[in-house]
């Protein structure tokens, strides 16, 4: 089953919200579809579109090393016919398996699936690649084409009752056919994802979700719409300049070219997704920050066509409605079932745990705030408006950390062969090298060649780290070849940056959180070279939303690492080693305000959970009501730390696939600095703990229960402990 055939629009978005976030695998649990196996990589004439022929660099695989895309030879015009072609052939190959008349087996069904879609793949990898990092108006109209018969393309699959009912029979034997462990969760994942998109249900009932589905998609959209028009309208706008004092030249120039865009007179704040605006930092004059904070509370309840609460409360109600059609108590309880969590009971008590330390720091940095505005006779209560405004002040006489003195520190390549590769080649044995006879699609682009210890080839890998006007925002990974044993190949994987790209002949000096993105990025890509899979769809990084964070966020813990940090943080002209005061002020600004960051978070993952443990049978929620009481329930209604998203402009939820899925940026959060915790327990930075640590988690992508293999791994459950150590929010006493 091929893990492209997700809705590319929905993995963009999905890299949007979460800028770190890799590129394909996030959807793919829900979508999954099979796809069309090219026996030696030709195609059957008869269907084959008329523009799609021999001369198409995709009509068979690459023939490159790796199988890397031949972006030498792809022109923009290729990429429709192939991707056309891709689909009509997946679904006529899928047509076969289910007409097969011979009896179902585990062979001729389930890996049967897993073989198809190369054509659809090798196309859908390198589209995905350059329409995310080197777009144009010709790529932007295919994917626009393409979007809508690729959904249908998945509804066909997934609605074919005479696949289900092969896969079903494959199930339901399973425990006969003596298979090992990973094609036992292949059959096991297979059978699932067909029975949540609803495989099971009567005609009637397959029609009633169909409608649920489109409502929702509908409501979906409508929230988009409305929020985007509602943060527009919202902004804060004057035409007293007074009113604007404590920002920057540069921000006011912002400001007065917003309101031109406007065609207004003055000044315009335009709205930031999040609660707090950046702008609040700066703002001197109190009323205009609590005006501007309204606007941003505000923004999507102020009546009329664009508040979106109907709608949500709507959509709330429907997607209870649709889990208990599939069988489940709540919408969660179905989202949930794939993931490592499993329960929403699992969510909450974990979400639970935190609130305790995290409300108490957060209480505790209020209090210093208050402080502060009594000290300069300010004469009134701290409230959420006046948090940044303090905050920063507090930051720049504490932990002021000036960029322009670390950045010489932080040369780019130095980073990459001195700190990211040398961090892996200590825990790894791998090593890197250069190659510069890979095609490329900017260039930009490097491709490295990883091997293993022993010589043997790994991977390859591109680095694609300098912002272009036509790359899309953030970082984020993906494969142009996925790693399988069953097909015979290895992983192809890209990193892609945003970092300022400096003048011909000059050093790329980065700041720290470049740095740390860097290894970010690059654990992600460890998970998909490591990757040791028999079957291309639960290998490397094709793992719940709430897992696949671990293995990158655990990544960003050796650029910190002395031996490593050490080893590459050196002065790009004189080599000498970053001085130690320097080096304490990074350390120490990593746990400034902490608790106001780590609580507005926490309660946006609480209203999430609490939205959507909701029963079918609840009658529809006033937002307002819905939300207070939610906080209030959690123990996070503080006055001064609103959450990061109110129900009403919480986008991730209502229209980007986060929908119970908030939480996972915390639970992996909890992994990532568990699992730091016991290599430095068991001696740190060694091939040991890093072979052991490869072996038993980055290699087996999702080959077995992720709760399972963590525990194997770690010998326990993962702890909340090493994560609020990580914060500087252990509870009293214990510092
Ligand atoms: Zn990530």
């Amino acid at each position: 089953m091929n893990r492209r055939s997700n809705g590319l629009d929905e993995t963009m978005d999905m890299r949007k919200v979460c800028t770190m976030r890799i590129a394909m695998t996030q959807v793919t649990t829900l979508m999954t579809s099979g796809a069309i196996a090219l026996a030696s990589g030709s195609l059957p004439a008869q269907s084959v579109p008329a523009a799609f022929g021999p001369d198409n660099p995709f009509y068979a695989p690459s023939t490159l090393p790796f199988h890397a895309p031949p972006f030498d030879k792809i022109k923009d015009a290729d990429y429709l016919p192939a991707i056309e072609a891709g689909i009509e052939h997946q679904l006529e190959e899928t047509r076969a398996i289910a007409d097969n008349p011979a009896k179902p087996t585990f062979e001729n069904t389930i890996v049967a699936m897993e073989k198809t879609g190369q054509l659809y793949s090798r196309v859908m990898a390198a589209f995905s690649g350059v329409t995310g990092a080197n777009t144009n108006p010709v790529l932007q109209d295919v994917r626009s084409k393409v979007a809508p018969k690729r959904a249908a393309m998945s509804d066909a699959i997934y609605l074919n009752d005479k696949l289900f009912e092969r896969v079903s029979k494959v199930y339901e034997e399973r425990d006969s056919l003596h298979l090992d462990p990973e094609s036992l969760r292949l059959v096991e994942e297979d059978y699932k994802r067909f029975v949540r998109a609803g495989a099971r249900l009567s005609e009637a009932d397959k029609a009633t979700l169909k409608k649920m589905n489109e409502e929702i998609a509908n409501l979906s959209n409508a929230f988009s719409t409305k929020l985007l028009a509602a943060t527009k309208e919202a902004a804060f706008a004057t035409t007293d300049k007074a009113a604007l004092a404590g920002l920057s030249d540069a921000q006011l120039g912002a400001a007065a070219q917003a309101a031109k865009d406007r065609k207004a007179e003055g000044w315009v704040l335009a709205l930031q997704n999040t609660t707090q605006q950046p702008t609040l930092q700066s703002l001197s004059n109190r009323a205009t920050r609590q005006a501007l904070f309204q606007d941003s509370w505000n923004r999507a309840e102020r009546g009329g066509e664009n508040d979106t609460r109907a709608t949500i409360a709507r959509l709330a109600q429907l997607r209870a409605q649709k889990a208990k059609l599939l069988g489940y108590p709540s919408y969660a309880a179905w989202n949930l079932e794939d993931q490592m969590a499993r329960t929403p009971e699992a969510a909450l008590k974990f979400m639970d745990a935190l609130v305790p330390a995290a409300t108490a720091k957060a209480n505790g940095e209020a209090k210093d705030i208050q402080a502060l505005i009594d000290a300069q006779q300010g004469g009134f209560a701290l409230e959420p408006w006046d948090w940044n405004f303090f905050a920063e002040q507090v930051r720049k006489a504490k932990y002021d950390l000036d960029e322009s003195e670390t950045r010489p520190y932080f040369e780019l390549d130095n980073v990459l062969h001195n700190g990211v590769f040398y961090a892996a080649e200590k825990l790894y044995g791998i090593t890197f090298k250069r190659r510069m006879d890979i095609p490329v699609y900017n260039p930009d682009v490097q491709v490295y060649e990883v091997f293993e210890a022993d010589g043997k080839p790994l991977a390859l890998w591109y680095c694609d780290y300098f912002k272009r006007d036509n790359k899309n925002g953030g970082a984020w990974m993906s494969n142009f070849v996925e790693q399988s044993k069953l097909m015979g190949t290895l992983p192809v994987i890209y990193n892609v940056g945003n970092f300022a790209k400096p003048a011909a002949g000059e050093p790329a000096l980065i700041s720290f959180s470049d740095v740390i993105t860097m290894f970010h990025e690059f654990g992600h890509a460890l998970h998909g070279m490591f990757a040791d899979s028999e079957y291309p769809s639960l290998s490397g990084t094709s793992v719940p939303r709430d897992f696949v964070e671990f293995p990158s966020q655990f990544n960003e813990h050796w650029a910190s690492y002395p031996e490593v940090f050490n080893h590459y943080a050196k002065h790009y002209k004189t080599g000498e080693p970053m001085p130690a005061e320097l080096v304490a002020k990074i350390k120490k600004a990593k746990t400034f305000n902490q608790g106001y960051a780590f609580t507005e978070l926490l309660a946006a993952a609480e209203l999430d959970m609490q939205w959507h443990t909701l029963g079918a049978d609840a009658p529809l929620q006033d937002p307002d009501t819905f939300e207070t009481a939610a906080l209030k329930k959690t123990g996070l209604q503080l006055s001064t730390v609103p959450p990061r998203y109110r129900s009403s402009y919480f986008s991730h939820i209502w229209s980007t696939g986060y929908a119970a899925g908030y939480y996972a940026y915390l639970w992996c959060e909890m992994l990532d600095d568990d699992a730091f915790q016991w290599f430095e327990d068991h001696g740190g930075l060694t091939r040991a703990n890093g072979d052991r640590f490869r072996r038993m988690v980055l290699s087996r992508g999702n080959t077995e229960d992720l709760k399972k293999m963590y525990a194997a791994w770690m010998g326990g459950e993962p702890q909340i402990g090493p994560m609020l150590k990580e914060r500087g929010l252990e509870p009293e006493g214990t510092k």
